[in-house]
C-alpha cells in the first residue's frame, strides 16, 4: 500500500513527486515512456545542443523561483541574456520590432494610427459582460483589429499555436481576462498592480525567460533525483487504475511484460486528456467526454543549426509571423543568442515552429514537403543566401498544446465532479490550469497540497 502513485513523469508529475517527497509521502511515480521528463528533453550532437519540446520557460509565479532555489545544488538556472527583450514580428514581409515603450510605440508600423489613438481610450471602455468571449472579440473591442493581428495573434501563436478566434481568455490566459474584469482596464490595471505590496519572492516573479545550463532536461533529471530513482518506473504500459474499499489498484505491464500491481489511497494523473479513458476505466462516459474532448494542437517543430552564421543578425529572442502574413512558418527562436553552449562559436541554432491550430495542412505534410517548405521560407526571412544546415531535425508533437476555449467551463466541472465522487483521486495536467511550464509547477505544488 502506497501513499500516493503519480502517473506520468512529465514537469508536472515530477514536481507534483517532489513536493510530496519533501513532506515524506510514500509514493511511486509510474510513466509509460522509456524515461522521465515527457515533452522535455534536451539532446547534444554534433557541437549543438538543442530543446525537443518547450525551449525557454518563465518566472511567472513564486513556486518557479522556490523551485530552482531548492533544486539549486543539482540544476543552474540559466536566464536569458538581454536579447530576449527585442522581439520581431513579421510585416509585409519585413521583421519590426515589437514596441517596448511609448516612442516605439506610436513609431512603430505594426499597427496603424486610428488604433495607436485608439489604446489612449482603452481605460475608458466599458469591462465586457460575456465571460465566454473569444480573446479577439476582447481585444478587438478593447485596442482594435491591428493589435489584434500584430500584438496578440502572434504571442498566441507563440504560446498556444492556436486561433485568438477559438481562445476564450476566461480559461486561456485568466490573468488578462481579470485585469479587465477587475480593474476595468489592461492598462489601469497592469499600472495599479505594479504598486501592490510584494513579498521578497513575489518580487523575484519578474516574468524573466529561462532555461538551466545544459538544456532543460537538467531539471528534470535534478527532480528525478531528489525524488530517488527507487520511486520512479518507466516502460509501464497500459496502466489501468480501478476503485476498491481502500483506495484505488493500479495495474501495469512492466518492462519484462509482467503484470504488477499496487494499492493507493491516493491517485494524481498527470496524463494528457485524450490517454483518461483507458487510464481511469471506471469513469462514467458522459463525464469523461467532458474531460477528453479537449482539443489538443498538433505542432511540427524544426531544429536548424548552423556552424557558421552569415544571416540576418541575431539581437533578439525571435520572430513571430501573424497569421494574417499568409507564411507557412509560426515562428522561429534564436536560441544561440539567449542561452550559452546552444551552437558553436560563429554558429547558430534556431528552433522553428510550424502547423498549430490553423495550419493543420502544414502538420499533415511528409518530411521532404515540410523541409522544402523551409527551403523556400527560411532563407528568405533570415537573409541566408543558401539554405545549408549543419544541424536538422523534425520533430512531431501529435499533442502538443492544449486549447482552452469555450468548452473548457464545462471540462473544469467535470474534473470537479469526478474529484468529489472519487476521493483521494486527482486529475492534474495541462487539461486544466495553464499550459506553460510556470503553470506546470504551480499545478504540482497544488496537486501535492490537495494530498497532504
Ligand atoms: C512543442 C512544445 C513546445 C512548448 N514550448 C513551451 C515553451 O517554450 N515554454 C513553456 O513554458 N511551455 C512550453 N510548452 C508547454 C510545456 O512544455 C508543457 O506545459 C509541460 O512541459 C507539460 O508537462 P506535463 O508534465 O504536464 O506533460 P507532459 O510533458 O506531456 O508529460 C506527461 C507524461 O505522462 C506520460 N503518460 C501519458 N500517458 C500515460 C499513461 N497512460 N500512463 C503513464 N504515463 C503516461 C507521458 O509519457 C509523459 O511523460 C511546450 C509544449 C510543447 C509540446
Amino acid at each position: 500500500m502506497k501513499e500516493v502513485v503519480v502517473i506520468g513523469a512529465g514537469l508536472t508529475g515530477l514536481t507534483a513527486a517532489w513536493n510530496l517527497r519533501k513532506q515524506g509521502k510514500d509514493l511511486l511515480l509510474l510513466e509509460q515512456s522509456g524515461r522521465i521528463g515527457g515533452v522535455i528533453n534536451s539532446v547534444r550532437e554534433n557541437g549543438f545542443l538543442y530543446e525537443e519540446g518547450p525551449n525557454s520557460g518563465v518566472v511567472g509565479n513564486v513556486e518557479v523561483v522556490r523551485l530552482f532555489n531548492d533544486l539549486a545544488a543539482d540544476c543552474e538556472l540559466e536566464l536569458a541574456n538581454h536579447h530576449v527583450k527585442r522581439r520581431f514580428v513579421l510585416k509585409n514581409g519585413r521583421w519590426q520590432p515589437l514596441p517596448g515603450g511609448l516612442k516605439a510605440a506610436v513609431t512603430t508600423p505594426l499597427f496603424t494610427w486610428k488604433d495607436k489613438f485608439r489604446i489612449l481610450l482603452e481605460p475608458f471602455r466599458p469591462a465586457g459582460k460575456n465571460p465566454h468571449e473569444t480573446l479577439a472579440g476582447l481585444v478587438r473591442r478593447r485596442m482594435g483589429n491591428s493589435f489584434l493581428n500584430y500584438a496578440v495573434d502572434p504571442f498566441i501563436i507563440g504560446v498556444y499555436a492556436g486561433d485568438p478566434n477559438r481562445l476564450v481568455p476566461k480559461y486561456a490566459l485568466p490573468k488578462l481576462y481579470n485585469l479587465e474584469q477587475q480593474y476595468g482596464s489592461f492598462i489601469g490595471g497592469t499600472v495599479k498592480k505594479q504598486f501592490q505590496s510584494k513579498t521578497e519572492e513575489e518580487k523575484q516573479v519578474n516574468r524573466s525567460v529561462f532555461s538551466v545550463k545544459g538544456g532543460l532536461s537538467g531539471l528534470t533529471r535534478a527532480l528525478e533525483k531528489r525524488i530517488g530513482k527507487e520511486r520512479i518506473q518507466c516502460n509501464c504500459r497500459q496502466i489501468a487504475v480501478q476503485k476498491i474499499a481502500t483506495g484505488y489498484a493500479v495495474t501495469w505491464i512492466n518492462e519484462a511484460g509482467l503484470s504488477e500491481t499496487v494499492e493507493a489511497r491516493n491517485v494524481i494523473s498527470t496524463v494528457g486528456a485524450h490517454q483518461l479513458g483507458s487510464l481511469l476505466p471506471f469513469l462514467g462516459k458522459p463525464q469523461l467526454d467532458k474531460i477528453t474532448s479537449l482539443h489538443y494542437t498538433r505542432v511540427l517543430e524544426v531544429v536548424l543549426g548552423f556552424k557558421e552564421w552569415k544571416g540576418f543578425p541575431l539581437n533578439g529572442f525571435g520572430g513571430l509571423i501573424p497569421f494574417v502574413e499568409k507564411r507557412d512558418l509560426l515562428g522561429v527562436l534564436f536560441m544561440s543568442s539567449l542561452f550559452s553552449d546552444r551552437a558553436p562559436e560563429g554558429g547558430a541554432l534556431f528552433s522553428v515552429f510550424m502547423g498549430g491550430v490553423r495550419r493543420q495542412d502544414i502538420f499533415e505534410m511528409t518530411d521532404r514537403q515540410a523541409t522544402e517548405v523551409l527551403e523556400r521560407e527560411f532563407p528568405q526571412l533570415m537573409q541566408l543566401d543558401h539554405f545549408r544546415p549543419d544541424l536538422f531535425k523534425i520533430i512531431r508533437h501529435y499533442h502538443a498544446i492544449p486549447q482552452y476555449e469555450a468548452d473548457s467551463g464545462e471540462r473544469f466541472e467535470a474534473i470537479r465532479q469526478v474529484e468529489e465522487e472519487f476521493p483521494g483521486l486527482i486529475l492534474g495536467g495541462n487539461l486544466r490550469d495553464g499550459i506553460g511550464m510556470a503553470d506546470r509547477i504551480q499545478q504540482g505544488k497544488l496537486l501535492s497540497e490537495a494530498i497532504l
